[in-house]
């Protein structure tokens, strides 16, 4: 409601200018009565026309969050769990695959009982337990729509409709994991800050989100 008080150099009630003085450009000490006012003013002293009220300041209305169906710019804005997860998520992932794989690696290659075995060994354990690591990330996004570490912090992978995500969304998002990953994350780090709503290249891929539970 707009407010009007007297002023003491027009000598008559004004309303009162955003900057707290008088509207006719006196400073606020002038001014005294203040109260909300609706409809014209009494003219000032001196003349015959009744002061308009002051035209309300329009105010648009807020905008709405960035969204997509059901994803709103807030609920993405959890970079820092998603690091936090996903460092948990690396460890307890290289962890449990690492000694599968190494164990995978020696019985394909026969036990590493001979020299010739034992490098076949000792290369085949590194793709291994790397496709093992890229499998823990899909199968608990596929089956779950989050991983421990997600579990843990409380977030999770969905659709744009809030759902969970599929098999083949699970699927993209992991794959491009590979560029994700470049410079130790930092394309998906990168990709992740310019994305409005939180997405790296996977989850652009593959339509996904990742959001706070
Ligand atoms: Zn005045």
């Amino acid at each position: 409601m707009p407010k009007a008080a007297f002023c003491s150099e027009c000598h008559g009630y004004v309303w009162v200018a955003p900057d707290g003085g008088c509207m006719n450009g006196h400073p606020g000490p002038c001014l005294r009565d203040f109260h909300d006012a609706v409809g014209p003013l009494p003219p000032l002293p001196g003349h015959t026309d009744s002061i308009p009220a002051p035209v309300p300041t329009y105010e648009p209305p807020p905008l709405p969050p960035t969204c997509v169906g059901a994803i709103t710019a807030d609920r993405v804005d959890i970079l820092g769990r998603r690091a936090g997860a996903f460092a948990l998520d690396w460890i307890i992932g290289q962890t449990l695959t690492y000694h599968v794989g190494r164990m995978l690696a020696s019985a394909l290659s026969g036990g590493a009982t001979t020299s010739g075995a034992g490098v076949l060994w000792l290369v085949m354990t590194v793709p291994i337990s790397l496709a093992l690591l890229y499998g823990y990330f899909f199968a608990f996004e596929a089956a779950l729509g989050f991983t421990p570490g997600k579990l843990i912090f409380r977030i999770r992978v969905v659709n744009s409709q809030g759902r969970r995500i599929s098999c083949l969304q699970a699927l993209k998002r992991n794959a491009a994991r590979v560029v994700d990953l470049i410079l130790w994350g930092g394309v998906g780090f990168a990709l992740v800050s310019a994305s409005p709503l939180r997405q790296r290249l996977g989850d652009r891929w593959g339509e996904t989100f990742v959001v706070r539970v």
